[in-house]
């Protein structure tokens, strides 16, 4: 792995274009450095097994804990090691080396994995009483440890969990990892300016915010010639990973439905899940009235599926990528200067990869491994308004887990439903810090437009994928094909836009490009949950002010050592109740109001 020669930050001008992260913080060679780690973890893994005859409901506390830090480091080299390997493949996905590498990690992992297994299974089995005295004692890993065991209704055998896990590396695993290779190498033509352009993923989706109408057009026909063109390979892919989790999840695991699983590891009730999507579906119409009004304060003709994503004439164009941080760092710091110098950090640590070139992973991700190594982000920076966004999102993710640093390798990470939260929050910092410094009318309907097409992103379009992965998985499950899959997502589009937007009928291929509804099945209901829950949020800090900045740090330091229900409930926040999703749209529905007003 090339890494970088060491400079110091102080000699390095603050804000240059990071060519790529520097990695040293993981392992300094990974592929010889992995064989001595895997050494390590093989004994660490015997002590645990050793341990194992003692393993009784009486355990005295203090073998227990005994225990408890032996997996805890474990984990922690683990994830080390598995950041290594993806960090790696996501610098150039087609290095053979680095995919032959995270393959050999993830076996090697699984098999250690397998071999602690019966701990968790025999914490399931522990009775009530035991475990609460057990868990007391635990400290910060009691929500660890009642997650263990909120999973006892739908945990298997020792011999069948060990079975899936290793069946799971050349299964699953293994058609994400061909999903990711075959899309990632597809390549997208494109003529501008009258000339013919081979385009990557990434460059071909800046032109859908093209200022003009036929090239918005022509780089959706060329996304879904070229997606459709693979709609075999995709789409059997997708329906063997959607069998393989009705398989695993529904018959084996026997949980009511395929997305009860999802719900389960998120902690999240069914019913707060269902409230949120039925808001969703409620509050399509809102988006249509805006498309509407978009539509015309931006001068196009007919409005349709194509010209959703606009640029407002008065949008400013492209970020060099020094101003991009300086103006993250600035929104940043006038919330919480705490926050900006967090941010500071992941920059000046090199923990930072921004830049665009072939091969290196689409799309954008902030990797924390273990509490107090600061975490790495990957994006590719292309100088639209949205990187800029994206920049603040990313880094939010950094933030949220560096402020839970204080807890354990197994209660940091926030669990997913809260884990837009940061992200998102520092997107809405960033915006408001531009409409605040901004007097002319025009600039601020812009931003106002921008936003509310993030926001349409990530709330509505994404409740709409998650719609449409459960209506698939039924169909899957009785047989039907990609075509009839495609039918089924023109008809959730059709639903959403109604008669505001027309779709044309290519749309039907989008899915196939969507990597969540292949790679994390209903995960796409998160970011529905957290930007409306970050709009609700934003609200409260409007309203209070300063005194809002701790609170909401606190919860951010929460990390996920605690369900969400109940991080939440501390804010004042009923994920169950109907009427809290509906003031999220609300919040959207005065942005909405606010924009027709700059109309007048
Ligand atoms: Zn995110």
């Amino acid at each position: 792995m090339p890494r970088i020669r060491k400079a110091s930050s102080a000699t390095r001008p603050a804000a240059a274009v990071p060519a790529e992260w520097d990695l040293s913080g993981l392992l300094s060679h990974p592929v010889r450095d992995s064989d001595l780690i895997l050494k390590q973890l093989d004994q660490q893994v015997s002590q645990v097994e050793a341990r194992r005859p003692a393993l009784a409901p009486d355990l005295p506390v203090g073998g227990f804990q005994d225990i408890l830090r032996l997996l805890e480091e474990i984990a922690s080299l683990s994830s080390k090691l598995s950041a290594n390997a993806y960090l790696w493949f996501s610098e150039d996905t087609k290095r053979a080396e680095a995919r032959s590498f995270k393959t050999k990690v993830e076996e090697r992992l699984a098999g250690l994995q397998n071999r602690i297994l019966f701990f968790d299974l025999w914490w399931q089995s522990v009775d009530g009483p035991n475990a609460d005295r057990l868990m007391a004692a635990s400290g910060d890993l009691r929500y660890h440890l009642e997650t263990i065991r909120r999973f006892k209704p739908h945990t298997l055998s020792e011999p069948e969990e060990k079975l899936v896990n290793l069946k799971n590396t050349t299964g699953r695993s293994a058609v994400n990892t061909l999903y990711d290779l075959l899309t990632n190498g597809l390549t997208f033509t494109l003529t501008l300016n009258g000339r013919r352009k081979i385009l990557t993923r990434e460059q071909l989706s800046i032109h859908v915010r093209s200022p003009k109408a036929r090239v918005r057009e022509a780089a959706y026909k060329e996304l879904h010639r070229v997606f459709g063109g693979q709609q075999d390979m995709l789409g059997e892919m997708y329906s063997t990973l959607v069998s393989d989790w009705k398989n695993e999840n529904v018959t084996l695991r026997k949980f009511s439905e395929p997305v009860a699983a999802r719900n389960l590891s998120n902690d999240v009730p069914d019913e707060a899940v269902t409230a949120l999507l039925s808001a969703c579906t409620q509050n399509a119409g809102l988006f249509q009235d805006y498309f509407r009004l978009k539509g015309r304060l931006c001068g196009i003709r007919r409005m349709n599926r194509y010209h959703i994503y606009a640029p407002h004439p008065a949008d400013r164009g492209r970020y060099r990528y020094p101003d991009a941080v300086r103006m993250v760092l600035d929104a940043y710091r006038g919330f919480s200067p705490a926050l900006a110098d967090l941010v500071r950090r992941v920059i000046d640590e090199r923990h930072l990869d921004a830049r665009m070139r072939p091969g290196k992973l689409s799309g954008a991700y902030c990797y924390s491994a273990v509490p107090g190594l600061t975490p790495y982000v990957l994006l590719n920076y292309t100088g639209e308004a949205r990187d800029v966004a994206t920049l603040a999102h990313e880094l939010g993710h950094a933030v949220h887990s560096m402020l839970a640093a204080d807890h354990s390798v197994f209660t940091f990470h926030a669990t997913l439903p809260l884990a837009e939260t940061a992200s998102v929050f520092g997107e809405r910092i960033l915006s408001d810090a531009l409409m605040a410094q901004e007097t002319s009318t025009a600039v601020k309907q812009g931003l106002l437009i921008s936003q509310l097409d993030d926001i349409y992103a990530t709330v509505v379009r994404q409740a709409y994928f998650v719609l449409f992965e459960k209506t698939a998985h039924d169909m899957i499950a009785k047989g039907a094909t990609t075509r009839d899959l495609s039918a089924a997502y023109l008809d959730t589009l059709r639903q959403q836009f109604g008669k505001a937007v027309p779709v044309p009928d290519e749309f039907r291929w989008e899915w196939l490009s969507i990597p969540h509804i292949f790679g994390s099945p209903f995960y796409c209901y998160a970011y529905s949950f957290g930007n409306l829950l970050v709009l609700a949020l934003y609200q409260q800090y409007r309203r209070q002010g300063r005194a809002f900045v701790p609170q909401y740090l606190e919860l951010l330091a929460a990390g996920g050592s605690k369900s969400p229900e109940a991080i939440l409930s501390r804010v004042g926040v009923d994920i169950r109740s109907a009427a809290f999703w509906q003031s999220g749209f609300d919040t959207i529905a005065e942005m909405v109001s606010e924009l027709e007003r700059t109309a007048d």
